[in-house]
């Protein structure tokens, strides 16, 4: 829509790239329409579905992403046309949600995001399905496929609700990770685009040990750190923030970020060189504040130094590193102040064990 300025359109969709490379895809093209309002049938528009479908052909891309949320009957065309897979941004995210949640609670509240997100779109489905399998019992009064489906759908809502509530009145602490391997966590935190991967490979140790290997396969989102005492931690990247996040989401992104309360230490990522990174901080800090998590130190990492102009000064009292993820020097340096903020926060517990 062009009620956005070209800032903030470049933004969303830098931001929507992003969140297909951590849901594992690579982006092929992107294709914008400019428009008043969305066409009600296709979104984009007769002329831009043609394009949009010799565009993918060349390129050989097997999904279409849209930045927005699509109605069903958007989706149910777009795919009569087209014949390939379309996604929304909704879609994107949740896929995104349920490859990261790993709590009990995070697993519950993704599914029940994506069941009502489902149920409203069930009707193209549900139909071509019943047709398919047509015949005897398929017709006449009774319940179409259609309402089996949504009924079916309604009660595993119900359950999933039920559980929640239960897992809520019983919140016990995750602490398996823990337990598995009594390592000290650092968690990386801060809006999607804000180089927490890129963080996360940089500052990494390419010579992981054989049997860590196997950890790090099973969960890519873990890998280890050597401090420049030669100690050894273990650096999680989490799920991103976003811009708008459709309000249907909020319970499962929150869930999915429970993990951050096991963290001994958070850094707070931070791209230094958004306009709007004030406001970014802000949104986090209140969402640690909630979480319960505001006890746990952080360090924050202002990122991307190299694309400042001007002078950077960040206000707020907690413990901060200016660098860029692309800078050896920086990333240095940065080793050693996360060993200086354990040391000076954990001072009691390092002479302990000494
Ligand atoms: P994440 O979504 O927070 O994991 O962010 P990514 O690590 O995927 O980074 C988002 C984009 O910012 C990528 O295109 C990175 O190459 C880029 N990026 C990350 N760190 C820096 C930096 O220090 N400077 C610049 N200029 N770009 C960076």
């Amino acid at each position: 829509t062009n009620k956005l300025s070209a800032e903030d359109f470049d933004y969303r969709m830098d931001e929507l790239k992003a969140l297909v490379k951590t849901a594992g895809g690579k982006v092929s093209g992107t294709l914008i329409q400019n428009r008043e309002v969305p066409d009600r049938t296709t979104y984009i528009g007769k002329g831009k579905v043609e394009e949009l479908k010799a565009a993918c052909e060349e390129s050989g891309s097997s999904i279409i992403i849209f930045n927005d949320e699509l109605t069903p009957s958007q989706v149910r065309n777009l795919t009569a046309e087209m014949d390939m897979k379309i996604l929304d941004r909704t879609q994107l995210i949740l896929d995104i949600f349920a490859g990261r949640a790993k709590s009990k609670e995070g697993k519950l509240q993704v599914e029940l995001a994506q069941l009502s997100y489902l149920l409203p779109r069930l009707r193209g489905q549900g139909h071509v399905l019943s047709r398919l399998g047509g015949g005897i019992g398929t017709r006449g009064p009774g319940e179409t496929q259609l309402e089996i489906d949504q009924r079916h759908i309604r009660g595993r809502m119900t359950e999933i609700r039920r559980q929640l509530e239960q897992v809520v009145s019983h919140r016990t602490r995750y602490r398996e990770r823990r337990k598995r391997n009594e390592a000290f966590q650092i968690a990386l935190i801060g809006y999607t685009n804000s180089g927490k991967s890129t963080l996360l490979q940089r500052l990494s140790n390419s010579d992981v040990y054989a049997e860590d290997l196997l950890f790090a396969t099973l969960d890519p989102t873990t890998k280890q750190l050597k401090l420049p005492s030669g100690m050894k931690v273990l650096l999680t990247d989490t799920v991103g923030f976003i811009q708008q996040l459709p309000t249907t989401l909020v319970a499962a992104f929150r869930s999915t970020l429970e993990e951050v309360r096991e963290a001994d230490l958070i850094l707070h990522v931070v791209d230094a060189s958004d306009p709007d990174y004030y406001n970014h901080e802000k949104t986090v800090h209140d969402l640690l504040q909630e979480l319960d998590a505001s006890t746990i130190p952080v360090l924050k990492v202002y990122n991307k130094r190299d694309r400042l102009t001007g002078d950077f000064f960040p206000a707020g009292d907690s413990p901060a590193a200016l660098i860029s993820a692309f800078d050896e020097q920086d990333l240095d340096k940065l080793r050693f102040k996360i060993e200086a903020v354990m040391e000076k926060e954990f001072a009691p517990y390092f002479v302990r064990i000494a």
